[in-house]
């Protein structure tokens, strides 16, 4: 996927720009997706038609409203805070790289806890901040929570996600009041798969306590938008006036908008959906955990995916993809992630359809 750029242009590149490894999806057209943690069951009849209503009467000659002020009002309401503690971005990405604009760079430092999303890591580097890495255990992907204390106490920026992607378990709110008691800078809590997860498990109401705390959430997600990019960070005035300084005015487009505010005002509709996937999860769960006398380790999830170890991971997906047109995602060569392929949980025919091929490949593989 990666592109080829000359000598030439490469030379008039900023170092730490040339040096990048871009972020690629690995993605291929198949019959079932379950490789990017999108919501498959698609977007609640009556949600859609307001969806479509709201597009239709979008005029696209004006530009938008640079903060998104309909929909961060609602997002304000929904969640309790005021609308000055709300910015939305142009998916959670847009304020992550926000994020490290503001707060990052040279002699800046962003505690991280690798095995995570490798965005975070990718944008720090861009804006040449050094990253401090706090490794998860390499059996459990426990997080070593003292050492991420003394990790953030010299740190501008920590980034713990809850659930994390790609192993799928949460950090506990007693835990994000310690650093954002410790950090000096900002904490950055990920929730972009909060809505999946048990009832209290955000950090989202220390947001009075604490003026260093961002929490991330996404439409991307559960709420079926992950094309429209938009994502949104519930923080201090402080926190979002300094993304407010560093954004692009006009980097939500107005359609965008629009379709966030119905789906945000419809968000009830899509809590059937949510609570089918938490169940479906379980079950397949149950059904890769059958799979352990081949070999098979799955790690439990308060998310929408499932981190699994199988044999020969890279030739398995390969083969689901080849043979059975489904694609889910490789990480069996990320460090600490050795063996392992993330699984969307999708609707109970897909995931029957990926139960099925795994237990005929993983039967073969030995
Ligand atoms: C998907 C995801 C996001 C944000 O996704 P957007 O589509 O850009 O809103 C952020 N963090 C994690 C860990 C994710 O998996």
């Amino acid at each position: 996927m990666s592109q080829a750029i000359s000598d030439s242009i490469r030379a008039a590149m900023r170092p730490s720009a040339a040096a990048l490894e871009p972020y690629d999806p690995a993605f291929t057209p198949s019959r079932i997706n379950l490789s990017a943690n999108e919501n498959t069951y698609g977007m609640p009849d009556d949600v859609r038609a307001k969806v479509n209503e709201a597009l239709c009467a979008v005029s696209a000659n004006r530009y938008p409203q640079p903060l998104s002020d309909e929909l961060r009002a609602e997002l304000a309401a929904w969640h309790g805070v005021a609308p000055s503690q709300v910015i939305v971005g142009n998916g959670g990405d847009e304020l992550l790289f926000n994020l490290f604009l503001a707060f990052g760079g040279q002699g800046h430092v962003l505690a991280n806890v690798p095995p995570t999303f490798t965005v975070y890591r990718l944008y720090a580097e861009l804006v040449e901040t050094q990253v401090v890495d706090v490794p998860r255990d390499s059996d459990t992907f426990a997080i070593d929570v003292d050492a991420l204390v003394e990790a953030a106490r010299t740190a501008s920026l920590v980034i713990v996600t809850s659930p994390n992607n790609p192993t799928g378990d949460l950090f506990s709110v007693e835990d994000a009041r310690r650093l954002c008691q410790a950090c000096p800078g900002v904490v950055l809590l990920d929730e972009a798969y909060m809505e999946f997860a048990h009832e209290g498990s955000s950090a989202a109401p220390l947001l009075g306590e604490f003026e260093n705390l961002a929490v991330l959430h996404t439409l991307s997600k559960a709420f079926c938008l992950a094309g429209a990019r938009i994502g949104y960070l519930l923080c201090s005035p402080s926190i979002s006036g300094a993304l407010a300084a560093v954004r692009q005015p006009y980097s939500v487009n107005v359609y965008s908008q629009a379709a966030a505010l119905a789906a945000v005002r419809g968000r009830a509709s899509f809590e059937p959906t949510i609570q089918k996937i938490r169940e479906e999860r379980e079950r397949l769960a149950q059904g890769l955990g059958q799979l352990a006398s081949r070999g098979v380790r799955v790690w439990p999830s308060e998310a929408n995916f499932l981190l699994v170890r199988v044999p020969d991971a890279a030739r398995v997906r390969r083969r689901l993809r080849d043979e059975f047109s489904i694609l889910v995602r490789d990480f069996s060569s990320a460090p600490g992630l050795e063996g392992c392929l993330r699984i969307t949980v999708g609707t109970p025919e897909e995931n029957d359809a990926v139960l099925d091929a795994l237990s005929t490949l993983v039967g073969e593989e030995r």
